[in-house]
């Protein structure tokens, strides 16, 4: 099967040397599989990402000389993919409407997960006269999900009793994530995901997701996270600054670094060329 990436960043933000990372491990699996890249803007929070972020992550990948192998694709535009993967779900009985307020859910199950609700399926026998909010996706009798990682080995989650039913389209009427990105990795044929290791977590659920659907389950590798100050996964909240557009050699060298890859001499042309050789050896 030809080999397809991509790196799939939310725009809510520029790029810094954490997201650089995972551009790095994408680009770099794809040009060593003779494979494509394909980058998406995953704008589907649309509250969340400030005007001209995305043109700036374009600019910044461009400057490390990271270009996608086709146009550049925004979520906000695939709202019409994403109604009809909802609707079969619906029809298919493995998707429900949802009723609850955040409040209720904390009030019903107290369980918290990384601070999380575990959604207790209060919804899952229908809504007793009270008005849809979300939709969610039924977890109940799927039992443990079994995944390989190729940089963190044999994974499982419980989707069920970690994380519960979980929401496919938000109270604000938006697309959540876990449904945007199962829909859009099909239909772009992407057959490899690499990306940080803050979202490894989300992979059980994308991988029901893509079961529900009868949809191919890509590859998968998470890549390591650049912690900030504070030992957290480096954000705009922790101080993480934007990349240099002026010397992009330097953050594609701390990158690299990231990922065990040697150090690397020229201009980031010259950079991706050996890294590319290193990563295909590996
Ligand atoms: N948009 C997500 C983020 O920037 C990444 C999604 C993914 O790679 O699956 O955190």
């Amino acid at each position: 099967m030809p080999y397809i990436g991509r790196f799939a960043p939310s725009p809510t933000g520029p790029l810094h040397a954490g997201s650089l990372v995972a551009a790095l491990a994408s680009w770099l699996d794809a040009r060593a599989h003779g494979g494509r890249w394909l980058v998406r803007i995953e704008d589907v929070d649309a509250p969340r990402c400030p005007p001209g972020a995305d043109q700036l992550i374009l600019a910044q990948l461009a400057a490390c000389q990271l270009l996608p192998d086709a146009p550049v694709q925004y979520q906000s535009r695939r709202g019409p993919l994403y109604q009809p993967a909802l609707d079969r779900l619906l029809a298919a009985g493995l998707a429900y409407p949802c009723a609850c307020s955040r409040s209720e859910i904390a009030l019903a199950q107290p369980a918290r997960r990384h601070g999380e609700l575990v959604y207790p399926g209060t919804c899952r026998n229908g809504l007793h006269g009270r008005a849809a909010r979300a939709w969610r996706l039924r977890t109940d009798g799927a039992g443990p999900v079994h995944w390989h990682d190729r940089r963190l080995g044999a994974q499982q989650q419980d989707v069920a009793t970690t994380v519960g039913d979980f929401v496919l389209r938000r109270a604000d009427g938006l697309w959540a994530y876990q449904l945007a990105v199962v829909v859009d990795d099909a239909d772009q044929g992407v057959t490899a995901v690499v990306r940080g290791e803050d979202l490894a977590d989300n992979t059980p659920r994308q991988i029901l997701l893509q079961r529900a659907l009868g949809l191919p389950t890509p590859s998968y590798m998470h890549t390591p996270l650049v912690l900030g100050a504070n030992g957290e996964k480096l954000s705009k909240q922790n101080g993480a600054q934007a990349l240099d557009l002026a010397d992009p050699a330097a953050a594609l060298q701390a990158a690299a670094a990231v990922l065990g890859l040697p150090v690397a001499g020229g201009p980031p042309g010259e950079r991706l060329a050996a890294w590319t050789a290193a990563w295909s050896a590996v």
